[in-house]
């Protein structure tokens, strides 16, 4: 094989490879099409927004589990059921997820726990309220238990399920420490974009029923569901 032929060879095994990789890369964002796609025909169809929220969060679910069993190359997730650092960040919920909540909460809390929610509740959506920059804010979620784990895990907003730490240290920093802008956290990119792309959805389907669409603060919604009396 004289010289030529062997450069060539190198070149050309090179540009097979180029465009594998280009037709794969178009090929992970039709993912995300289709996913997209899929929210838009089952939300669409969903008899309400709880069963819409419902329907989004199993997708989501179902979409991240495969990620994380499938692809390779997939950033370390350092979050564990013992840390609660980001449950005390802003939280907001797109239409269908404050009712899920409300359902589950009148399904599975106490009386007395509903009225020691409702206080909690009203004293965090006050503090965002008269907040200058209420996503700056840091202040316990009212729904985390006194075990500093999540009260209505099952049901719990799209927005708490995409965010992912590689640094349970840096979380602490970011929302303990005197520095609150937020950033520097690593995340898993694809995680959080599943879960984004469920609030999208969520909002797109409420706003073609012609209902309010944008997200709402968690304890602003939950309240708004709860209604001014929770006695029953
Ligand atoms: S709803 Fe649950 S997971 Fe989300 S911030 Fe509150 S306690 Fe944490």
């Amino acid at each position: 094989m004289c010289a030529q032929d062997t450069i060539d060879f190198v070149k050309n095994d090179i540009a097979e490879v180029g465009a594998l990789v280009r037709s794969l890369s178009s090929r992970y964002e039709r993912i995300f099409e289709n996913l997209r796609a899929s929210f838009a025909v089952e939300l669409g169809r969903a008899d309400s927004m709880v069963a819409a929220a419902h329907a989004g969060v199993a997708i989501a679910d179902a979409a991240a589990t495969s990620f994380r069993e499938h692809m390779p190359n997939q950033p370390v997730i350092a979050c564990s059921a013992s840390c609660a650092a980001c449950c005390h960040l802003h939280v907001k919920v797109p239409p269908g997820v404050a009712a899920l909540i409300s359902d589950y909460i009148t399904a599975n809390f106490s009386v007395e726990d509903r009225a020691a929610l409702r206080v909690r509740l009203e004293n965090a959506a006050a503090a965002s309220r008269h907040a200058a920059d209420a996503t700056a804010l840091r202040q316990r979620c009212p729904l985390l238990g006194q075990d500093d784990r999540c009260s209505v895990y099952p049901v719990r907003p799209p927005s708490c399920r995409a965010f992912t730490s590689g640094s349970v240290s840096r979380c602490h920093e970011v929302v303990f420490g005197p520095n609150t802008d937020g950033g520097g956290v690593t995340q898993s990119a694809a995680h959080f974009r599943i879960y984004m792309e469920a609030t999208a959805a969520l909002e797109t389907a409420a706003r073609n029923r012609g209902i309010p669409h944008h997200q709402i603060e968690l304890s602003a919604a939950l309240l708004d569901q709860i209604g001014p009396s929770d006695q029953a």
